[in-house]
């Protein structure tokens, strides 16, 4: 049976989703557990629900809204994404698989055919870090990689715990029950923009994800001595920023060194102190972030990355200590779920181009308990996090389809 998008009711509800901001128009700001999250959760559950599907919610606020299938006590197929958004953002990312995934459901409904396995639309909590710091707390608690403690550890810039926040939202009970069971779902699938160039550039619709890089995170501190800009004469320097200028460039030259394009080395934070231009500076913070698709290939870099640390230190008479913030493994997409895709593209007459994921996604979380692959649609110029982001009615649309298809076949 032909399946088929609304194109038209699918802009218009991103459309909608888009005016729950707290940022002027075009932006979009709509940071986790705010007024304005909540009201616009309660605008896509009212879709789910009119759409007849379940909807459940576990105690940070996942959202799960449920088909069932005719068998629906076998593992279900999952697809979707997130609505919270960073600062002055745009409006597509995370909820073109929110609400695409949505119309992808309606559009199997209306082709009238039942599936086997029940689809479950699942909004995750949070994937972006803006309120507690962490990216994809929802995902990771669906994973199992954050514990119960995680309740009252995270925290606001104003101390505010995830417990206080999540209690005042209205989402409550243990943290540790939000763990999905293991074969809770047989795929799942994740509809997003690209948030890069490639597809745009390569006149290609479609990108299907096989694998996903992660990154890894480092706060570096480096402390030499302070003094006077005049006084203190340059033998005698310990100078900590001179160090870690240092130490930057190591991070440079041991990305670059694997000769792999896909192993990126950032330097995006750097703290000097006092910060005066007549003082030589004692102490400095940086932060690094090193992602690769391969974990061997990137803590390989990290590990030189650590070796000129503790060179620079030992030449330049400066202490050097790190802190790891997180090093989350990379991810293989399932074979089974990237060929369901590709097929859905083909059948439909859509070209797509395989390709890695360098952002990550909560998708990153669920493949360590289901089965996932991801679907790209191209975005202007590949800009995202900005209000200038944008993907055509027609991309959106399109990914919504393919999307659809594939769910159809995985759900039997
Ligand atoms: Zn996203």
């Amino acid at each position: 049976m032909k399946i088929a998008t609304d194109q038209d009711r699918l802009t218009r509800e991103l459309e909608t989703l888009a005016e729950f901001t707290d940022a002027p128009a075009p932006a979009v700001t709509r940071v986790v557990y705010s007024e304005t999250d909540l009201r616009a959760r309660q605008y896509v559950k009212s879709l789910c629900v009119e759409a007849g599907l379940a909807v459940r919610e576990d105690a940070v606020g996942n959202t799960f809204a449920r088909w069932d299938g005719i068998e629906p006590d076998l593992p279900a197929i999952g697809t979707g994404s997130h609505i919270d958004a960073i600062p002055h953002a745009g409006r597509y990312d995370g909820t073109v698989g929110v609400l695409g995934g949505l119309e992808a459901i309606r559009a199997l409904q209306r082709s009238g055919a039942r599936p086997r396995r029940s689809i479950e639309l699942l909004i995750f909590t949070s994937e972006e870090p803006t309120r507690f710091g962490i990216g994809c707390f929802g995902s990771r608690l669906l994973a199992g990689t954050l514990d119960e403690s995680a309740g009252a550890r995270l925290r606001d810039r104003d101390g505010r715990t995830l417990n206080e926040w999540r209690g005042t939202a209205g989402f409550d009970g243990n943290l540790a029950g939000a763990r999905l069971p293991a074969g809770y779902y047989a795929a799942f699938v994740e509809l997003h923009i690209e948030q890069g160039p490639l597809l745009e550039r390569a006149g290609i619709p479609l990108g299907v994800v096989t694998a996903i890089a992660a990154p890894a995170s480092w706060r570096i501190w480096l402390e030499g001595e302070g003094g006077h800009a005049g006084a203190l004469l340059m033998p005698q320097r310990r100078d900590a920023f001179c160090a870690a200028a240092e130490v930057v460039l190591a991070v440079e030259q041991a990305a670059r060194g694997t000769g792999a394009a896909d192993t990126v080395g950032t330097v995006g934070v750097c703290d000097v102190f006092p910060g005066a231009v007549n003082s030589v500076p004692s102490r400095v913070r940086l932060e690094l972030d090193v992602r690769d698709t391969d974990a061997g290939r990137r803590d390989a870099v990290l590990a030189t990355i650590d070796r000129a640390c503790e060179a620079v230190a030992v030449r330049r008479g400066v202490a050097v200590r790190k802190e790891i913030v997180n090093a989350d493994p990379p991810a293989q997409c399932d074979a089974r779920t990237v060929e369901a895709l590709s097929r859905a593209a083909a059948t439909h007459g859509l070209a797509f181009q395989k390709m890695v994921s360098r952002a990550y996604h909560d998708s990153l979380f669920m493949s360590r308990i289901a089965p996932t692959a991801m679907l790209f649609i191209p975005c202007r110029d590949g800009v995202s996090h900005r209000l200038d982001e944008y993907s055509s009615p027609e991309a959106i649309a399109q990914g919504a389809l393919v999307l659809a298809e594939a769910v159809r076949e995985l759900a039997g």
